[in-house]
């Protein structure tokens, strides 16, 4: 069945992948974006598309469209993109969910909320299930992105509870792939814009806090298989890839595969409030969406790292100094 999607956020690195993935199933797709930390390249090739359209709009300001389901991504992913203004961060969460709740009220409409592993914040149970509940530090650096995600959570949920809305809350751990900022200071696209560029790849920290990484096609799978489960199922749900890497392992692995002369450093002290270890466990999205990744780390490197090499760096602008 052809829908009309919205999808806020959807001229970002996820949103884009996104909207694509809809746009070739034949939806109607109506992408919402502010441009903060993406630009129309990743969209460009969508726009001669009949059946996708670009409005320009903050999350934060209300909206209308006629539409049968909305997936809700707007909102700064990477920690120097968020921590740039975080009272603008915690706004886009609380008032953009909330304009997405809404809307989505008065269309009985599904509202798919991207929540994150940060809602874990730094986590004391390892790996992750749905039902735990954190440790998060309300008052730091990191807190109006966690904190955001968590409210917004909570809102879903009031939501489901007070009109009966239809959500889903899809936890999303880090993610990667071609379209990343290559400005965005996430760990991933610094190492490989670094070591294209024969630069030092640099270490926060002593490089043995651990990630999972998850390649963007097998995300974008998770999100619309979490999307189209019957209407009693809410989530949380974990979408993550559940094999662990320490920042060190990846480095050395992104200097393998890009080759050349590229050192490793210890640049700087890890940042405050900056998780240890994070995985995530998956039991749920295997049982209930049938999910799991099937991209390795090492092939979804390869496809990020061609990418990399083929655009023109100079042609993004780093939405913030904050890389
Ligand atoms: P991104 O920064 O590439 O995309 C976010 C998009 O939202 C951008 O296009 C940005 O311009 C837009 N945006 C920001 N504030 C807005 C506002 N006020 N109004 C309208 N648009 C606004 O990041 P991403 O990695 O694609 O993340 C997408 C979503 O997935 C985010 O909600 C993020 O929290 C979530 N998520 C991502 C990851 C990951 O590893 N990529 C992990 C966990 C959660
Ligand atoms: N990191 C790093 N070097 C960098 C960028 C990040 O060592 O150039 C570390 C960062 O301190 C964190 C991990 O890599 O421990 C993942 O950082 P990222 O910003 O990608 O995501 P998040 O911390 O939100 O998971």
């Amino acid at each position: 069945m052809i829908k009309r999607i919205l999808v806020t956020g959807g001229a970002g690195f996820l949103g884009s992948h996104l909207c694509e993935r809809l746009v070739n199933q034949g939806h109607e797709v109506t992408c919402l974006d502010n441009l903060f930390t993406s630009q129309k390249n990743n969209i460009e090739h969508l726009e001669v598309k009949p059946n996708f359209k670009f409005v320009r709009h903050d999350v934060t300001e209300s909206y209308k469209f006629e539409i049968d389901e909305i997936y809700n991504l707007a909102c700064p992913a990477a920690p120097g993109h968020y921590q740039y203004n975080p009272i603008k961060t915690l706004k886009t969460s609380v008032l953009g969910t909330m304009h997405a709740l809404g809307l989505g009220k008065r269309l009985d409409a599904r509202v798919l909320q991207a929540s994150t592993s940060e809602v874990y914040g730094d986590p004391d149970v390892h790996p992750q299930p749905e039902s735990y509940r954190g440790n998060v530090n309300p008052i730091g650096p990191r807190s109006c992105y966690d904190e955001g995600k968590r409210a917004a959570e909570t809102l879903m949920f009031d939501y489901r509870r007070m009109h009966n809305s239809r959500i889903k809350v899809v936890r999303i751990f880090n993610t990667y792939g071609p379209r990343m900022h290559p400005f965005d200071g996430r760990v991933v696209s610094n190492f490989i814009r670094q070591a294209v560029a024969g630069e030092p790849l640099t270490i926060y920290g002593d490089g043995k806090q651990s990630r999972s990484f998850c390649y963007v096609d097998d995300l974008i799978d998770g999100l619309i298989l979490a999307m189209n489960t019957p209407d009693d199922f809410t989530g949380p749900v974990n979408i993550g890839n559940p094999v662990e890497f320490t920042i060190r392992e990846l480095a050395e692995r992104v200097v393998r595969l890009v080759g050349g002369a590229t050192k490793i450093e210890l640049a700087r002290p890890l940042p405050q409030d900056d998780p240890k270890q994070r995985c995530p466990d998956i039991t749920l999205a295997r049982s209930v969406l049938k999910w799991e990744p099937t991209v390795q780390l090492e092939d979804g490197l390869k496809r990020t790292i061609d990418w990399f090499r083929s655009v023109d760096m100079t042609q993004y602008r780093a939405p913030t100094p904050n890389y």
